[in-house]
């Protein structure tokens, strides 16, 4: 299945400037994905469990593991370049904010973004949301005359829809919720409907759901909203490390997602938002580096984004997402996006052919992540026996308790799949899980 190319495999070896992405290797060099030298730059991959065997890693959409370049990157920039930064007028601060806003070109460079100041550095996708929920909400909440509602969909995060149900709240306003089809797609008609007949100021949407792996069409999604007059936020969390993602060619207002779960160190999270729009925002968190002139009795706010950045920010967090960026652009968006598409059909063809196996989710455009009830077992005892047998799955509601209990459940079974995992590894899963299911008849 996978071909040792050793051409290719020294290739994705070199650093990243002098790689090239996968696309401009030929098509048939392309098929072999090189997962085994991937896996080894994997440490925690590395790993046995008590009976000897490997340990299997499917919980790549609560968090993804990390490689070796990544952990090391952020080890020599503690121990050469760290300072605090944009202070001090000393080397070490230099170099500090140097890689700072580095890791920010970076980013602006891999979501496709014109202006390196359109990225605000949070501390996960979660306080981005609330940045834009608290920022953007001030404007809203000034223009309450005008009895605006907000939108999210069924398959939101807690995290994309507990800041937004605040934000209604605060400003009287309904919250309206996009219903999903059978399949779990958005239903298109109806969120058409519901932008036609309401005012709605902004809708939050999942690019790609952490539960039911649908991948949304967020281009069409945004040019229906905007037609509507309507702002979109994007939670990119779980697209980034499975997509690409080009916010200009989607024009999404806000697109937010999270460090942790790209391969990066956790504590650093990415708010784009368009130019226009954080310009008129007003700053949600007070203090340092965010203000240009103080006095005891008043502040003026520094530009974008610092105006945004309140206090010291996550520094060696965001070398460590810019180290994971290169990692990730030299393996070659599209090559891992191939790589997991087959990956995913398989274990999908797979996960069907078990009889009493429920998939919640069908979507035709979908990520490797699925979540299953099987018969009446309750998810957390199968997750307890498969973590016996050496495979790391999540059960619960996966921090969207309103889609879970939408299915009829109070929790499922998740496996969530990333670029490191391999056929073997999903062929196994299928005997633990008969071996599990076994123990609990
Ligand atoms: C994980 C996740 C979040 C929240 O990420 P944090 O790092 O916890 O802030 C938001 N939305 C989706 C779809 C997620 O998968």
């Amino acid at each position: 299945m996978i071909k040792n190319d050793t051409a290719l495999v020294e290739r994705l070896a070199k650093p990243s400037s002098q790689a090239g992405s996968l696309d401009d290797l030929p098509a048939d060099v392309r098929e072999d994905f090189p997962l085994a030298s991937l896996r080894e730059a994997f440490p925690a991959l590395q790993q046995k469990n008590e009976q000897g065997g490997a340990l299997v890693y499917f919980d790549s959409a609560a968090s993804a593991l990390k490689p070796r370049e990544v952990i090391d990157t952020v080890a020599d920039f503690y121990a050469t370049d760290y300072a605090n930064v944009h202070r001090s007028a000393h080397r070490l601060a230099e170099r500090a904010t140097e890689r700072y806003e580095g890791a920010r070109e970076a980013v602006r460079r891999h979501l496709g973004a014109g202006e390196v100041h359109e990225i605000v550095f949070t501390r996960n996708a979660t306080e981005a949301i609330n940045l834009v929920a608290n920022s953007w909400g001030d404007l809203l909440a000034r223009d309450c005359m005008r009895s605006p509602k907000l939108a999210v969909s069924m398959m939101e995060h807690h995290s994309n829809l507990v800041p937004w149900q605040r934000l209604a709240a605060r400003c009287d306003a309904e919250l309206l919720v996009i219903p999903i089809n059978d399949v779990g797609e958005i239903d298109m008609e109806a969120y058409e409907q519901i932008l036609k007949t309401n005012d709605v100021a902004l809708v939050a949407l999942a690019h790609i759901s952490n539960v039911l792996g649908t991948k949304n069409p967020i281009a069409e999604l945004v040019a229906c909203a905007h037609r509507h007059d309507a702002l979109v936020l994007v939670d990119g969390s779980q697209a980034v490390p499975h997509t690409s993602v080009d916010v200009k060619a989607l024009d999404a207002d806000f697109y937010v997602f999270t460090g942790h779960k790209v391969f990066a160190p956790s504590g650093i999270g990415v708010l784009y938002g368009k130019e226009k729009l954080l310009e008129a925002m007003p700053p949600w968190q007070y203090g340092g580096e965010m203000v240009e002139r103080v006095s005891f009795q008043q502040a003026s706010w520094n530009k974008l984004p610092w105006k945004f950045e309140a206090g010291t920010p996550p520094i060696a967090q965001a070398v460590g997402l810019d180290a994971a960026l290169t990692f990730v652009r030299r393996i070659g968006v599209p090559a891992i996006e191939a790589y997991e598409q087959r990956l995913g059909t398989s274990m999908r063809q797979r996960l069907q052919k078990i009889e009493g196996l429920t998939l919640l989710g069908e979507a035709r455009l979908r990520a490797p992540i699925f979540s299953f009830a099987l018969d009446g077992l309750n998810a957390f005892d199968l997750a307890a026996l498969l973590d016996k047998q050496g495979f790391c799955c999540r059960a619960g509601h996966h921090c969207a308790e309103p889609l879970v209990r939408h299915y009829g459940l109070s929790g499922c079974l998740r496996v969530a799949l990333a670029f490191y995992n391999s056929e073997q590894e999903c062929e196994a899963f299928v005997e633990a899980l008969a071996k599990a299911r076994a123990m609990l008849a």
